[in-house]
């Protein structure tokens, strides 16, 4: 008999940005009915309060405003930007505008929504790159604000252990965890909000044992994303589809620590790259999300000179006007990781040595195995034939002509920038359609249970006339994690893959969640009010 008993219409598992965007929505369309959030950990907002992204809002009010095609029916991305600026109002119109999206000055779309870099109360942060996120953490807050507003509860160190059925096996209860002891929540229906596994490394690992082959990989991945719900999900019958789960890690790079020096690993002028043994390697670009890495921990070396240079192009790299000023400090940002590097603090830095010798022996390196890299790569230099250029994470091999900037080094001191991969987020797990209605094991649904985002594997029917599943071919890559789009739902329906073959029937699969797919969780709210209504 657990401690506390509560009844509510409808409860929410997870209070990360579907979750709450389903509650929010729903207790919207259903005045008088209890909504009751059930979150895990001690604060809101789960991955998304990380999440940059998306920059791929299509078709919303703002957009037509500016000239924009409407849709029929109106893509969920943009019924979703209009659910959060209806949300936002002033401050929507403070931190949004319609015009072209530039984002981490690679992707441009025109009349795309501009995104703040954070909101106010995060400007100012010495590193942006980590959370919180730009659109993340003002969905999170928004939601926050309104669930208050709408007296929707939000229970916090709340963990859902088991889902509690009736006589006729129709899920209608949870039973949960908490500070007093244990919860049980009795529903109508059910949303299941709950995120990725990516704080699991032995189940990424056995899904995929090449990424995770236990090289160190920095963790982005809020504690509580274990992926516990799934399990909790399965016992109760639902289908679980991992064969099409994916996973988000990219590197390497030097993340998380000096942006400034992050971005000047990045410019053309930082070419000489080696493995932990000192072995020159081909320069790596960044991997895509979820790819083996060919090398993973790398060193870039660098001269002063070359450092010089690399803080000169960065800027240039940089489309972020306070970005660029950050560059700026970069002298300081560097003395300030050799410092830590020099108290040998946990971890790898950035390391600086009078001679290439003394860095090997500093790195736990071959001296001769490093002089010999250095060497190799000071003469290519000279020949103009070298292995310098920027390429993909197999690296492109020898380039005939060494890029301009591509200097020998040569200046002491010498310096060894350490990168690495990091780790984000999972996407895939419980299988639901695309009414995110929770399909069972058989494929039949179950009634008054749904879920979206990470937690979740949509399937799409496949009706043999279209390649990528009902909502039509491949979609936009979404933010930078590249989690958006592709879902088999269509261009603004989650992320993964285009849709590949489901487990049961006439179904394609492709993985759920991702900063682009929040307009399924106002899908989920509106096929909830009906079923709720109908009830
Ligand atoms: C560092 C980082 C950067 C990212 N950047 C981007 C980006 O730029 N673009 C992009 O598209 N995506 C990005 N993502 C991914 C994106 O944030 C997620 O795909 C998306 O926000 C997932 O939302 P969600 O609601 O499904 O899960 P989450 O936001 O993770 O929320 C799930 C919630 O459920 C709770 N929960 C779990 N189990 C239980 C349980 N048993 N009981 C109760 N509660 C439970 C969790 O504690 C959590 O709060 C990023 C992710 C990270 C970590």
């Amino acid at each position: 008999m657990a401690a506390k008993t509560m009844d509510c219409d409808l409860v929410v598992i997870g209070a990360g940005g579907y979750g709450m965007v389903c509650a929010v929505k729903a207790a919207d369309l259903l005045p008088g009915k209890k909504v009751i959030v059930l979150e895990k950990a001690k604060k809101p907002g789960g991955a998304t309060i990380f999440g940059h992204g998306p920059n791929n809002i299509y078709d919303s009010t703002w957009q037509r405003n500016a000239g924009t095609e409407p849709q029929v029916p109106q893509d969920p991305s943009g019924v979703f930007f209009d659910f959060l600026v209806s949300k936002g109002e002033a401050d929507a119109k403070k931190y949004f505008e319609v015009g072209e999206v530039i984002f981490m000055g690679s992707m441009t779309q025109k009349i795309g929504i501009n995104m703040p870099r954070r909101i106010d109360k995060y400007k100012g942060l010495d590193d942006p790159s980590i959370g919180p996120g730009w659109w993340g953490s003002y969905i999170v807050d928004k939601m926050m604000e309104c669930c208050k507003k709408m007296n929707v509860p939000v229970l916090t160190e709340t963990r859902v252990k088991k889902f509690l059925k009736d006589s006729s096996g129709k899920v209608t209860g949870v039973l949960a965890d908490t500070k007093d002891g244990e919860l049980q929540v009795n529903f109508k229906a059910c949303y299941v909000g709950a995120g990725g596994f990516g704080a699991n490394y032995k189940k990424c690992q056995e899904l995929w044992p090449k990424v995770y082959n236990n090289t160190p990989m920095h963790n982005l991945v809020p504690p509580s994303l274990t992926g516990d719900l799934i399990d909790v999900a399965q016992e109760a019958g639902t289908g679980i589809d991992l064969k099409n789960a994916g996973c988000n890690t990219q590197g390497p790079y030097h993340h998380p620590y000096s942006y400034t020096i992050h971005i000047m690993t990045k410019t053309d002028a930082m070419v000489l790259q080696v493995n932990p043994e000192g072995e020159r390697i081909p320069t790596q670009g960044f991997s895509a999300p979820g790819r083996e890495f060919a090398n993973p921990l790398v060193y870039s070396i660098a001269d002063q000179d070359i450092l010089e240079k690399a803080a000169e192009l960065a800027p240039k790299q940089i489309s972020e006007p306070d970005d660029k000023e950050r560059v700026k400090k970069w002298r300081e940002d560097l003395a300030e990781e050799v410092a830590v590097d020099e108290k040998r603090r946990y971890g790898r830095h950035t390391t600086k040595a009078d001679t290439i010798v003394d860095l090997a022996l500093k790195l736990g390196m071959d001296p001769n195995v490093l002089l010999a890299s250095v060497e190799k790569y000071n003469k290519e230099c000279e020949s103009g034939k070298s292995q310098g250029t920027m390429a993909g994470d197999q690296g492109r091999g020898i380039a005939e002509t060494p890029n301009k900037s591509q200097m020998p080094v040569k200046k002491s001191p010498f310096y060894a920038i350490f990168l690495q991969p990091f780790r984000q987020c999972t996407h895939g797990g419980m299988i639901v359609n695309v009414n995110q209605e929770v399909l069972d094991a058989k494929g039949n649904v179950m009634p008054g249970l749904y879920a979206g985002g990470d937690c979740t594997t949509e399937y799409t029917v496949n009706t043999g006339s279209q390649t990528g599943g009902q909502g039509g071919p491949q979609g936009m890559q979404g933010g930078r994690g590249g989690q958006g789009g592709q879902g088999a739902g269509g261009r603004s329906g989650g992320g993964g893959r285009r849709g590949s073959p489901g487990i049961f029937g006439d179904y394609l699969a492709g993985q759920g969640g991702g900063m682009m797919g929040f307009g399924k969780a106002i899908t989920a709210a509106i096929k909830i009010a009906d079923y709720l209504n109908k009830a």
